[in-house]
């Protein structure tokens, strides 16, 4: 059995936290949309001129544009062990997209980022991400040792364009009217668990990483 990993929640609900650490623990290649997307946009490329309006202002990216970026993606040899999705599928014609590409080797596994709105917006608007590792502060919930300075690499940190208040609370708009029917999709077909994502980040991993061991434990009995 191969699996594919998907970190399901709203913005700033730390989807990109959680998944940084699980790919590493887990050795799965951590597949980010929203990072596919923004080095699009820094190398300039015709896709990220393409995406480049809707993410600025909070909405979500056509589907048929994300649906080839991330299959060209998960095309690539690191992933034919399996991947973590973070950020992908968005809308149901995503996850349809995704459950059709998959054959039937591979078992698909969601877990839900349970976060309250209000938090959202907070989390989102003071966020701080390192250009050198991908690594995110935030300037009250995880400040770093030295202001603009990442603590893993030293890089630069800069903020998200997106994660401007007005935008990010378009963006939990769009979360509510488009991704949100996922946690229906999953549920109904048994592939969805829970997380509540609104304590430290230690406390959700703890959680996380709890049910990829059990998944990975009954994979074993199957073989
Ligand atoms: P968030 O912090 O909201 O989870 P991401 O970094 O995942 O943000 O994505 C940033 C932006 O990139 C989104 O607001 C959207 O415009 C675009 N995007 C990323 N993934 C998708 C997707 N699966 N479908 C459509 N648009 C996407
Ligand atoms: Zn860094």
């Amino acid at each position: 059995m191969t699996s594919v990993v998907i970190i399901l929640g709203p913005p700033g609900a730390g989807k990109g936290t959680q998944a940084v650490r699980l790919a590493a623990e887990f050795g799965l290649p951590h597949i980010s949309t929203g990072d596919l997307f923004r080095e699009n946009l820094s190398n300039e490329t015709e896709l990220g001129e393409l995406a480049k309006t809707y993410m600025e202002a909070g909405k979500l990216v056509p589907d048929e544009v994300v649906i080839d970026m991330l299959f060209g993606r998960v095309a690539q040899d690191d992933c034919t062990g399996g991947y973590l999705l973070d950020g992908f599928p968005r809308t149901v014609a995503q996850a349809e997209a995704l459950s059709d590409r998959l054959s039937e080797e591979w078992t698909t596994r969601t877990m839900q980022l349970d976060v309250p709105d209000e938090v959202l917006v907070d989390r989102a608007s003071g966020r701080l991400l390192c250009k050198g590792c991908g690594n995110i502060h935030h300037e009250q919930f995880k400040a770093p040792a030295k202001e603009g300075v990442c603590d893993a690499c030293e890089g630069e940190l800069y903020k998200r364009a997106d994660d401007a208040a007005e935008t990010v609370k378009e963006r939990l708009e769009v979360y509510h009217s488009e991704t949100k029917p996922l946690i229906q999709y999953y549920g109904e077909r048994g592939m969805l668990d829970v997380v509540d994502g609104s304590r430290t980040p230690d406390e959700v991993y703890t959680d996380l990483r709890a049910l990829l061991t059990t998944s990975k434990a009954s994979e074993q009995e199957v073989t």
